[in-house]
């Protein structure tokens, strides 16, 4: 099955709409599809009425931002009611602040001698409840200081760097719990991505279980074919279904494309079997 349940659409830092993605991911070929905009499910009715009119099978989704162990870990909620009240709730309270952390990133910025980084960014946003990173990354870009995204995350944007501001997000118990109480299924996204010991790895992985994580993501864009090979093993040492996504934001930043991804190892239980009957199928 061609399953795509990670990406992002302009309601967070994909620069597509729901709408275009929904057609982007039915010609590459995705069978499933789940959009998973960053901390928001404002875009989740739109992504499901165009994928379902264009017959293609939809999870609702979203990507929820997580301080855990002094790192940002990111947990994908698949399969959810997009209707429950204390899911909104957390998703709007992990939003907040993300607009005073964005002026504070400004002011660093222009301490590098970087001006109008604020309202550079702004023009890329297109949910002003969601002014992320990756805003401010394609202003850099437009202006000329890095030459791509990654250079600009690489100098400006990371620990350490002139615009990196840390910030509180969810606890990984509260976003677990909201997407689990919402009848859905959560996923650690990209685990390799993460700079964990092996004894904090371990607590992320064991701390997710006790709290009624189920979910795994092991074939995504963000991992190459051998931490693929190592998160499958992981897996399966831990009992987690396996959940595959391309994170896909834009066609001129992203890597790889919707639906462009190699099978899940077949050993492995895919989240879709656990979701079942949270699938919705198009007439
Ligand atoms: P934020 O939620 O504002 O901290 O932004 C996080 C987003 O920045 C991620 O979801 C990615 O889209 C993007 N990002 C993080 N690290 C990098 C990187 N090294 N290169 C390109 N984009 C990145
Ligand atoms: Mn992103
Ligand atoms: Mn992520
Ligand atoms: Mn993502």
């Amino acid at each position: 099955m061609n399953a795509d349940l990670h990406c992002h659409s302009c309601v967070s830092d994909g620069t597509l709409t729901p709408e275009a993605l929904a057609q982007r991911a039915k010609e590459r070929g995705v069978e499933l599809w789940a959009l998973t905009d960053h901390d928001e499910i404002g875009g989740q009715q739109r992504a499901q009425e165009a994928a379902l009119a264009l017959g293609l099978a939809y999870l609702t989704g979203t990507e929820i931002s997580v301080s855990f162990c002094g790192q940002t870990v990111h947990i994908v909620g698949l399969g959810f009611d997009a209707d429950n009240a204390a899911l909104a709730h957390g998703l709007a309270a992990t939003r907040g602040g993300r607009r005073e952390r964005a002026l504070e990133m400004a002011e660093g910025l222009a301490q590098a001698g970087i001006h109008g980084s604020f309202e550079g960014a702004l023009k890329y946003v297109g949910n002003p409840e969601l002014i992320s990173r990756t805003h401010f990354a394609r202003y850099l870009v437009e202006t000329g200081v890095c030459a791509d995204t990654s250079e600009v995350f690489r100098r400006f944007l990371t620990e350490g760097k002139p615009g990196f501001v840390p910030h509180r997000w969810a606890s990984l118990r509260d976003a677990v719990r909201w997407i689990d109480d919402a009848g859905g299924l959560a996923v650690i996204a990209h685990p390799a991505r993460y700079r964990f010991t092996a004894n904090e790895e371990h607590a992320l992985f064991s701390e997710f279980k006790a709290h009624g994580g189920r979910g795994v993501e092991v074939v995504t864009g963000s991992h190459s074919a051998a931490e693929a090979l190592r998160y499958a093993e992981v897996a399966q040492e831990y009992g987690l279904a396996a959940s595959r996504g391309s994170d896909f934001h834009s066609p001129d930043e992203s890597h790889t494309d919707l639906g462009a991804l190699p099978e899940l190892p077949s050993q492995l239980t895919p989240v879709w079997e656990l979701l079942k009957n949270r699938i919705q199928q198009p007439r």
